[in-house]
């Protein structure tokens, strides 16, 4: 199903002829308006009038984090916060939050950018969506929320917690849908595991969206066998309207990022080398209808790669792969590169082995993953601990390139967090 046919399928060249035109809108907008980029333009040496070609993006140049604090709350404003109406910030999981101002117009096109998302995914009028986002500042929240307003579909704005409380608005209400974290769909899957089989028979749950986080295909896996629901990967950042970024449809191969919306580029991190379809590094992304802040060249530090193949559903709008990491999660250990995914995608790969996990590193480059097992497991034979453990460290070293040692661990032992999960802790001196 569609929320806006003609434009989810627009022809190619139509869609770049009318990236074209908000790209150099855009440019005019910030050069004109906000005298932090005029400053960043000319010293790039170039104006709005350069850009000629979407290619000539690469001549603009980049905003980073280190930007948008740098002009907290409001410099990177065309317009007086008088003739804005929202302000959101980022959950600020690194560093100091930034602040991204909304017009009515802003507002109106990230809940229809959603409102496509989740009709693709089959949501109508029809759908009770339980919002398990925190309501606060934070996009997750607020900004679905409007876009399955905009659907006409039931929101229950439940925010996230009070897990008791959300298993009854979900059988009171019969939702049929709902969006969290991955972090605590995995809480919510062990209170379901608790429940037993008969509750999730009363309740008449098909979807989840979720995002705000990395996971792996693995931990998605296992979310959707204990829900019992297609779980949906959910893309987004403040800085960019929050959830309905980038969204997977009903074939569920990569997540379709809104292009009349979003000017997306693949950057070595490295070198800012620009990377063609196919190759992974990191996104870029340029507002194409932001009024109040638009933003031009955000580094995402997302790790992905585009898509180039055409989608089964007929949208023409390119994929980006599920999120391999944020390039700041990335650690190095004797020279390697690792992401935490890539030990995820391991452990949740493994019978026996649970939902939590976390990452130690320590003086010396050792790494240390502890994980929580199955009771049955734990309680039982010292030989079969054994053989898991060892086990679980070969294939570890074979996809990290590091022996680490792990630590089997009782389930529900390890902190579970409501909010974004920390796994990694560093404790290395000099890194
Ligand atoms: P913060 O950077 O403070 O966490 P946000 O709450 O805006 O701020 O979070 C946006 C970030 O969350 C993204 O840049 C990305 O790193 C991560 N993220 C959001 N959705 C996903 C997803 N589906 N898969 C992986 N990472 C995601
Ligand atoms: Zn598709």
């Amino acid at each position: 199903m569609f929320w806006q046919k003609e434009f989810e399928t627009m022809k190619r060249d139509k869609l770049e002829k009318l990236q074209l035109k908000r790209l150099k809108e855009t440019a005019a907008l910030v050069y004109n308006k906000v005298p932090y980029y005029k400053k960043l333009f000319k010293a790039k040496g170039v104006t709005p009038g350069h850009i000629k070609t979407l290619e000539d993006i690469s001549k603009l140049p980049f905003t980073t984090r280190d930007d948008l604090q740098k002009n907290y709350p409001d410099k990177l404003l065309t317009i007086h916060h008088h003739d804005t109406m929202r302000l959101h910030t980022s959950s600020g999981t690194t560093g100091k939050p930034k602040a991204v101002f909304f017009t009515r117009k802003d507002i109106d096109v990230a809940a229809n950018n959603i409102a496509r998302c989740l009709t693709m995914t089959g949501v109508t009028k029809a759908d009770v969506l339980q919002n398990m986002m925190s309501y606060g500042l934070f996009t997750g929240g607020l900004m679905m929320h409007y876009g399955a307003e905009k659907v006409g579909a039931l929101v229950i704005p439940s925010a996230i917690g009070n897990t008791e409380r959300q298993l009854l608005l979900m059988e009171d209400f019969k939702t049929t849908s709902i969006h969290l974290t991955p972090s605590y769909a995995l809480y919510l899957s062990d209170i379901f595991e608790k429940k037993g089989p008969a509750f999730r028979k009363k309740i008449k749950l098909k979807r989840a969206y979720m995002g705000a986080e990395p996971y792996t295909e693995e931990t998605k896996k296992k979310i959707e066998k204990i829900l019992k629901v297609k779980v949906y990967n959910s893309y987004g950042l403040t800085e960019m309207n929050g959830p309905g970024v980038a969204f997977e449809c009903e074939y569920q191969n990569g997540m379709h990022l809104w292009e009349d919306s979003y000017l997306m580029e693949i950057v070595d991190p490295k070198t800012d080398r620009p990377l063609p379809d196919g190759e992974t590094g990191e996104l870029i992304l340029t507002t194409l209808t932001r009024e109040g802040m638009p933003i031009i060249r955000y580094r995402t530090r997302d790790i992905t790669a585009i898509i180039p193949e055409k989608c089964k559903c007929g949208r023409t709008h390119r994929r980006i792969m599920r999120i391999k990491g944020r390039a700041d999660d990335m650690f190095i250990m004797r020279g390697v590169n690792i992401y935490p995914q890539q030990i995820e995608r391991v452990l949740m790969s493994v019978a026996h082995v649970e939902k939590n996990y976390q990452i130690y590193l320590d003086e010396g480059d050792k790494i240390k993953v502890k994980v929580e097992i199955t009771k049955k497991l734990f309680d039982g034979n010292l030989e079969h601990l054994k053989k898991l453990q060892a086990d679980l460290t070969e294939k570890l070293r074979t996809e990290i390139l590091v022996r680490p040692s792990v630590e089997l661990v009782e389930p529900g032992s390890l902190p579970i967090s409501e909010g974004k999960a920390k796994r990694v802790f560093d404790n290395r001196k000099i890194y």
